[in-house]
């Protein structure tokens, strides 16, 4: 079954797939292992460069010929040439990226990513606004989220033809002193629309915002930060030890980024 098969069927089921992002082999298998359902694996364009995107693409391909259901997406791709790079190397799907572009040139671009990647079969993420933030754990307030016009949403998944879109629905990427607010109104406005839409910062969403957002039409969850202060905190914990042994050092990090794996599937479903 396609990508886009489960994601018409978790729509239809009233469920969110969730995006898991890695860097490193250990997060990989840790994910993939405590995956009960079909996923999707991302890295971001500092995650590809750290991975390998061919590395990425024919270690998700062997974990899928062994019968995983694991999906493959390049996040945030910024520049036309990576996006097609990913397409080239057997990505699953891509994540354009065009949300710092004036919105008539990120609508041209992404138009060309489209009309490249679905000659392949492969299906597209757009992003219209902006959605701030690092994946990481930051001791500060929350950024400033900007809204959009629902029109131009509309302009810009009709022109383009994207399967997904990224929207500022509220959320923000990183985890802050306080947990985001989201935006139920425009959500439910925006979700009259047939695109898939994409919650990008779900770490720090309280569970019942992230089942609401859900029922109102959310159908692809990204998770990154939460994974990153798992295995973070399971290598400070490893390195007190008098350990040397990368497979000892690493398995705390693998056990923690595997239980945040199965809490966040248990609520996306
Ligand atoms: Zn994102």
């Amino acid at each position: 079954m396609s990508l886009k098969k489960y994601l018409q069927k978790a729509r239809k089921e009233n469920r969110a797939m969730a995006q898991f992002n890695f860097s490193t082999l250990d997060q990989l298998q840790a994910i993939i292992s405590s995956a009960n359902v079909p996923i999707i694996v991302g890295t971001s364009v500092k995650e590809s460069n750290f991975f390998g995107m061919a590395e990425a693409v024919a270690l998700v391909g062997y974990y899928r010929k062994k019968g995983a259901k694991v999906f493959l997406n390049l996040d945030h791709g910024r520049d036309i040439e990576i996006v097609k790079k990913a397409i080239d190397l057997g990505y699953d799907m891509v994540h354009f990226d065009g949300s710092k572009m004036d919105h008539d040139s990120n609508i041209k671009d992404t138009k060309k990513i489209v009309n490249y990647a679905h000659k392949k079969g492969i299906i597209v993420e757009g992003e219209v606004g902006y959605i701030p933030g690092q994946s990481a754990m930051n001791k500060c307030d929350l950024p400033k989220v900007d809204s959009v016009a629902i029109a131009d949403v509309v302009r810009f998944v009709e022109t383009t033809g994207v399967d997904l879109i990224a929207l500022p629905f509220g959320s923000v990427h990183g985890v802050y002193s306080q947990a985001p607010k989201l935006n139920y109104n425009f959500l439910k406005e925006v979700s009259k629309i047939k695109q898939f839409l994409v919650l990008h910062g779900g770490s720090g969403i309280k569970d019942g915002d992230i089942k609401k957002a859900i029922k109102l039409g959310i159908t692809k969850i990204n998770i990154n930060t939460e994974l990153r202060m798992a295995w973070r905190e399971g290598l400070e914990k490893s390195l007190k030890s008098k350990d040397y042994a990368p497979y000892d050092l690493l398995s705390e990090s693998k056990n923690r980024v595997g239980q945040v794996v199965t809490k966040k599937l248990l609520i996306f479903s």
